[in-house]
């Protein structure tokens, strides 16, 4: 059996995997569909450009920056060997979306390495939170700017699980979170703008949450998560690492790039807490964050 070359290219336009294609010099030749849905970036904004102009600047759960000299599409165009890796894609609207990478290198018919291909797949389980957020809206338990829960759905489930406590013993922790120099951002760069962050930080939350953890809007710019089944030592990875995801996270304002940190106070349940010494213990260790210097997260 022998395809035709449209043959190709209309299964690799209708992958449901993001795919590019780069040359030697790392600059993008091919985007297809999914790889604009999972990105939110059109063909037309990328093709042409270096993979690492603003655009993907993928990152590892550390917050390191993968694009200067631990790009994996590169170590596969330098060695011919397929790779495969979690990392942390820029979404145009400024979140991080965890994705599962696999490289391989372009050859010629000589086996001489010419460009590399990246395929992507989205790990970050949004399919299943569009269900709840249908769900959400019927029932007025949804935050209206950053789609997360409301306030009222936070207290409704922190409750809930003072109750499945008594019952199961089973652990769970919040993280307070606030934004840093929110209202100087603000004055700087005017309130929308300062409401497509809030959107940026709540999808942060969003494409980076596990099934059974809850993160919601609590005020203006202070968020929390609602983490299950965990020590205090996972709760601190959980919490460090979607802080580094902020802070790695972007928006591209008139050519610049906005950014925010968030500090945060993390804490487990403790037998004899209540929603209010829970949250109030979350929020003063969130506040100690801001003393020591902000962008931090403070557990205990
Ligand atoms: P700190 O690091 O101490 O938290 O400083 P801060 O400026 O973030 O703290 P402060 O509480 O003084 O300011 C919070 C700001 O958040 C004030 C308000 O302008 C902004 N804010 C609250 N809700 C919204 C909102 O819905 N949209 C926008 N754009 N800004 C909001
Ligand atoms: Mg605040
Ligand atoms: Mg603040």
């Amino acid at each position: 059996m022998k395809f035709n070359k449209q043959s190709y290219q209309r299964i690799i336009a209708t992958l449901h995997d993001g795919l590019y294609f780069v040359d030697r010099d790392r600059q993008i030749s091919y985007w297809n569909r999914s790889a604009e849905k999972i990105s939110g970036f059109m063909a037309d904004e990328v093709v042409g450009r270096h993979c690492s102009d603003n655009i993907l600047t993928h990152m590892d759960g550390e917050g390191n920056c993968l694009c200067l000299d631990r790009c994996p599409l590169a170590f596969t165009m330098e060695d011919g060997q397929p790779r495969e890796a979690v990392v942390y894609m820029h979404h145009r609207d400024g979140h991080r979306v965890p994705v599962s990478v696999r490289t391989s290198a372009l050859t010629d018919e000589n086996g001489v390495i010419v460009g590399g291909v990246e395929l992507f797949t989205d790990i970050s389980g949004l399919g299943a939170n569009e269900l709840r957020v249908q769900e959400l809206e019927k029932l007025a338990l949804l935050d209206n700017l950053t789609r997360l829960a409301n306030r009222h759905y936070l207290e409704r489930e922190l409750q809930s699980h003072f109750e499945e406590k008594k019952r199961l013993a089973a652990s769970f922790g919040v993280l307070f979170m606030d934004i840093d120099w929110f209202k100087k951002f603000n004055d700087t760069y005017g309130h929308d703008v300062g409401d497509e962050v809030l959107k940026f930080v709540a999808n942060t939350l969003i494409t980076n949450s596990r099934p059974f953890d809850l993160y919601g809007r609590w005020g203006g710019e202070e968020f929390i998560g609602i983490i299950r089944n965990c020590t205090t030592a996972e709760l601190e990875v959980i919490g460090n690492r979607v802080r580094l995801l902020i802070e790695h996270a972007y928006l591209i304002h008139q050519g610049q790039e906005l950014r925010v940190t968030v500090s945060m106070g993390a804490t487990l349940f403790r037998d004899g807490d209540n929603m209010e010494t829970l949250i109030k213990r979350a929020d003063t260790l969130m506040y100690e964050s801001k003393r020591e210097g902000r962008n931090r997260l403070t557990i205990r």
